[in-house]
């Protein structure tokens, strides 16, 4: 199949956006179908971290791509999505965690990513607003921070300079044999790209992929408070047990001076509630491990719902029992950070070209040779 041929994309999150981008660059006479910004979904409530991760193999490969592609658009992102390569430090509390800590070098480091560590003196001096006590850290100085829905506005105009066709307030009510069906019309495409987050399984029946919930709170303005995004090495556990609920810390530097605060993960369905409970265990965390944020305001708190699959991998490729149809959902908490490899590996293999990295780990069609689809 050529790349003069139609696009749909269900979707304008950033994956949808990411992918619209990449297909107009091939020359697909792209349309991205979104049914309403106004109640858009997760990449709205984000965080926004670009964070090299290594709880598989897979995710490593998949999230380190990513972060390189996101390293190579940078220059032709602008103010709004307010890219800040300010690394990552992965916090250890105790020998245990310190250990856990030369591990992840090692493994980075044979990934090709840059990774230092840090004793607990130097730790202090690189972000002396942690409390004392800490063991040491690991310094990841190519990560960043984007700001979500401003990157995918960006994307969106890419696709659309390369001639995609943007239509918002149309919902998707079914995906047809190249084709999809909304209120009133069914429109053909050659290759038909369900990028519809959380809610992708409505559309495409068997996607193993449920809401995860998750709390962030933003505070006032305080410049240069801390410098990285700071994580506490448990936050790996925190997102790999699907336990009912945890809470793990994570804090983040915005462009405003103003500091992200998260995070917490529940399987609670779509209950888009603020639970206080939670907000208050996630709160009192990061302030065990940064006494000062006691003294700040937060200004707001929000929920959103990660799309979590079971085997913490997200969906990427063909979906077979649907002719034309690919599948870009289920990026869990790591959906801004892998959102442009995403694209690539669809766009590669649509086109026919050798993909950067095995596409294999990610095929929907696992799915159905577990025979876990609904
Ligand atoms: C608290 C929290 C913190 C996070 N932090 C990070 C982080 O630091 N780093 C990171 O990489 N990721 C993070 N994530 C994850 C990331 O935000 C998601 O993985 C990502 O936004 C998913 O993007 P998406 O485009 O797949 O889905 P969405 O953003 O949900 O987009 C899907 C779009 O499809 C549209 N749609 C759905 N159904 C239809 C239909 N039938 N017809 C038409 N349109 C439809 C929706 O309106 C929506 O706009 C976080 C998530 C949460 C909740």
């Amino acid at each position: 199949m050529s790349g003069s041929s139609d696009a749909i994309v269900v979707g304008a999150g950033i994956v949808g956006a990411a992918c619209a981008a990449a297909l107009a660059r091939d020359g697909w006479r792209v349309t991205v179908l979104e049914r309403s910004f106004a109640s858009a979904g997760t990449t709205s409530v984000g965080m926004g971290h670009v964070v090299a991760m290594d709880d598989s193999p897979e995710q490593l490969a998949l999230t380190a791509y990513s972060a390189r592609l996101w390293r190579e658009l940078a220059p032709r992102l602008d103010a709004r999505s307010e890219l800040d390569v300010c690394g990552t430090l992965w916090v250890a509390e105790d020998d245990a965690q310190l250990d856990a800590v030369h591990a992840k070098r090692v493994v980075y480091a044979a990934a090709g990513i840059d990774a230092e560590l840090l004793d607990a003196a130097e730790l202090a001096r690189a972000e002396p607003r942690l409390r004392a006590g800490l063991r040491g850290a690991l310094r990841v100085p190519a990560d960043s921070v984007v700001y979500p829905p401003g990157a995918t506005l960006r994307l969106l105009e890419f696709a659309r300079a390369d001639g995609a066709t943007l239509r918002e307030g149309v919902e998707v009510l079914e995906l047809l044999p190249n084709a999809v069906r909304c209120a009133g019309e069914t429109i053909r495409a050659d290759v038909v790209v369900n990028a519809a987050g959380t809610t992708a399984p409505s559309l495409t029946r068997g996607l193993p992929i449920v809401p995860r919930k998750g709390h962030l709170a933003i505070t006032d303005r305080y410049p240069r408070f801390c410098r990285h995004q700071i994580v506490e090495l448990g936050y790996l556990t925190s997102a790999h047990a699907m336990t009912n609920e945890s809470v793990a810390f994570n804090i983040q530097p915005r462009a405003t001076g103003q500091l992200l605060i998260g995070s917490s993960r529940e399987l609670v369905g779509w209950d888009a509630r603020i639970n206080h409970d939670i907000l208050r265990r996630m709160l009192e965390r990061a302030a065990s491990f940064m006494p000062a944020l006691r003294d700040l305001s937060v200004i707001r708190c929000w929920t959103g719902f990660r799309p979590a699959t079971t085997d913490k991998l997200p969906l990427i490729g063909r979906w077979e029992p649907v002719p034309g149809l690919w599948i870009a959902a289920g990026h869990e908490g790591l959906g801004i950070t892998t959102s442009l490899a995403t694209a690539a590996l669809i766009a590669d293999q649509l086109a026919g070209r050798a993909t950067q990295i095995d596409a294999t780990s990610y095929s929907p069609m696992r799915v159905l040779s577990a025979g876990t689809a609904a």
